[in-house]
């Protein structure tokens, strides 16, 4: 039996908005908490709040027994909470709660309205000339990238002191406060990324959004097309922001962040619906 949890929650785009106000509000207050004197004695450094952090400081635990410096045990505490979001919902951490992934679609948003797109359309194409959208061609190799960069940090984290991705970590290089030159160069590359392409760090480069990238295929809560309903008309797919192609027939594609900005954006109900994987609903 299918069991279907919404059809056209339209209230869904504003809430996620506040939750992404509020990731981004409590990632810079962790910061915040990260330049006052004495900090350990309140939970930890910056690095400690990481869910990635929990992933660089593991293999070096498994095989020494001690953790990368500038974490700690709530690493992995953050680390399972993150896991266990995506065992349920997929990748909607990137969508809903990374502070990361929320600043990069402010930043798309500020960027087409800076250039002249007053009120945006939903559906509609951006008039817009940024961000841009890659080819095809250009787009999808760059989009392994991401799994290289993992792969090399779980290598690298046998043989370093710290966290590897720690010195070019675009979290840390807005939100931490604590500039080197190396951040500011993150900063700098994250910043024109954002600008150039919607979701740029999330596309190309998360080795966060990587790892999770494979929940999509398991977890229980997952959008559904109803072939009946759907026209093809193309107005989901203008409107994802991880640029998936064909989004009715790609619902469980691993850069799916789970926005559900394409159900927010579908005009015709019951095309997509929220469903809860089960035998019957499995295609
Ligand atoms: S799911 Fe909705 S918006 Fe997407 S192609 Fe079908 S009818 Fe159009
Ligand atoms: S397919 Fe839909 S839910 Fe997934 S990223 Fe694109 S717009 Fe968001």
């Amino acid at each position: 039996m299918t069991t279907v949890i919404r059809e056209k929650p339209f209230s869904l785009a504003k809430s996620r908005r506040v939750i992404q106000w509020l990731a981004v509000i409590g990632t810079f207050v962790l910061g915040l908490r990260h330049i006052m004197p004495g900090e350990a004695s309140r939970g930890g450094s910056f690095d400690s709040f990481c869910a990635f952090g929990g992933i660089e400081t593991l293999l070096p635990y498994l095989s020494t027994g001690h953790l990368l410096k500038s974490t700690n045990l709530l690493n992995f505490s953050v680390l399972i909470a993150t896991l266990g979001v995506s065992l349920v919902a997929g990748r909607a951490f990137c969508g809903w709660l990374c502070g990361l992934g929320a600043l990069q679609d402010f930043i798309a948003e500020w960027t087409r309205k800076l250039l002249g797109e007053r009120h945006h359309i939903r559906g509609k194409q951006s008039k817009a000339i940024l961000p841009l959208r890659l080819p095809a061609a250009v787009d999808r190799p760059l989009r392994y990238a991401k799994y290289f960069v993992l792969v090399i940090i779980l290598f690298a984290s046998l043989y370093t002191a710290f966290p590897p991705l720690r010195e070019f970590c675009p979290v840390r290089a807005v939100f931490s406060l604590k500039m080197t030159p190396l951040l500011w160069l993150a900063l700098g590359i994250f910043l024109a990324g954002s600008i150039l392409v919607e979701r740029f760090w999330c596309k190309y480069l998360c080795p966060l959004g990587a790892t999770l990238a494979i929940f999509n295929k398991i977890s229980p809560v997952r959008l559904v097309t109803d072939t009946n309903h759907c026209n093809n008309c193309g107005r989901c797919d203008i409107e994802c922001s991880m640029g998936i192609a064909d989004v009715p027939i790609n619902l469980d594609h691993p850069e799916c962040v789970r926005c559900m900005e394409c159900l927010n954006t579908c005009a015709r109900d019951g095309s997509l619906t929220i469903q809860i994987r089960n035998k019957e609903n499995v295609t």
